[in-house]
């Protein structure tokens, strides 16, 4: 039968739905603003309901989400936004609503954690059982699998929200999270940069300052994450990463901070394919999505993962 499945990563900026079975076959993609999320799960569901009408048989669709999210199965609020500071979207049901209206299981999972299935199934993980997927984008947040399992645990993880050190006197900008003020996201989110410099973190020059404190930021927190969880990898994807310099600045600044205490030749020898960009470039989390359908369809594909508890 041809099958198809449905992906939606919803970001805090925008919106990426698509219809595929995987890099190679996508069949149907839209991007669009996040406003409302009447508006916006509206939209979501419209692409697919027109895709349905068209004849496309989708078996299952995946949403992986900007957070908090619910994805306790057992929960009554199970895939839905929870306590989230993006006006309007507390909690907003994405999940229950969007499988309802197109009649088919609904796959729920964070960005971030989508975004590493992508690329573990497809992407630079592939073959990998211990790695990290960060988005530095409107928000942070991160995600991956430990031992061959996407992490979930209590809530899931809040990457996004470490301390870091923060020397006020270098860099005078107290940090905009609503929660902790110069958290990780608070210091070095995309919109964090703007308040920073005054202008959107895509118009500052290559050698503007703000890279060189940006990579200084995650830097921080790559050393943090590598000494709890030691991944064997970590993606840098989000738009704030579209910025090619902060990559060898990033690799250099985790060298330095580390200082050789971690003897694995993937740091040492091979940083550059250690902290690496996703290679699904921009359509990790969408892709990713479309990766949560294939594994919660009644009838999944061959070689899919086994996501621990289901997704239901
Ligand atoms: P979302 O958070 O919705 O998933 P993105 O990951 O694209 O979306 O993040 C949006 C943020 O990334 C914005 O703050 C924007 O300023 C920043 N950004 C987008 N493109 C670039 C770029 N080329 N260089 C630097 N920052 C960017
Ligand atoms: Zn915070």
């Amino acid at each position: 039968m041809d099958r198809w499945y449905g992906g939606i990563e919803v970001g805090g900026t925008k919106v990426v739905c698509a219809v595929g079975r995987g890099p190679a076959e996508v069949r149907d993609e839209v991007r669009f603003p996040t406003t409302t999320p009447e508006e916006t799960i509206g939209r979501a569901i419209a692409f697919f309901q027109v895709q349905q009408a068209a004849g496309v048989a989708l078996a299952a669709v995946g949403i992986g989400s900007f957070g908090p999210v619910d994805l306790d199965s057992g929960s009554p609020t199970w895939g839905t936004i929870t306590a989230t500071p993006k006006p309007q979207w507390s909690n907003a049901d994405l999940a229950g609503r969007i499988g309802r209206a197109l009649g088919v299981p609904a796959g729920f999972d964070t960005d971030v954690n989508a975004a590493a299935l992508g690329e573990w199934r497809w992407g630079a993980a592939q073959g990998l059982d211990n790695f990290i997927y960060l988005t530095i984008g409107t928000g942070i947040g991160g995600g991956g699998m430990a031992s061959g399992r996407l992490v979930h645990g209590l809530v899931h993880p809040e990457m996004g929200h470490i301390r870091l050190p923060h020397d006020h006197a270098a860099d005078p900008y107290p940090g905009r999270c609503p929660f902790h003020g110069d958290c990780l996201e608070g210091l070095a989110s995309g919109p964090a940069m703007e308040a920073r410099w005054g202008q959107p973190a895509e118009t500052l020059p290559a050698d503007h300052p703000a890279w060189e404190l940006e990579a200084h930021y995650l830097a921080l927190a790559l050393v943090n994450f590598i000494c709890i969880l030691s991944p064997q990898q970590i993606i840098l994807g989000g738009g704030v990463m579209n910025q090619p310099q902060l990559f060898p600045l990033v690799r250099h600044k985790v060298l330095a901070l580390l200082n050789n205490y971690i003897q694995a030749p993937a740091i040492l020898e091979e940083i550059d394919r250690y902290v690496v960009p996703p290679g699904l470039g921009n359509r990790a989390g969408v892709l990713g999505a479309i990766a949560l359908a294939q594994d919660i369809a009644p009838d999944k594909p061959p070689g899919g993962f086994d996501p621990p508890g289901g997704y239901l």
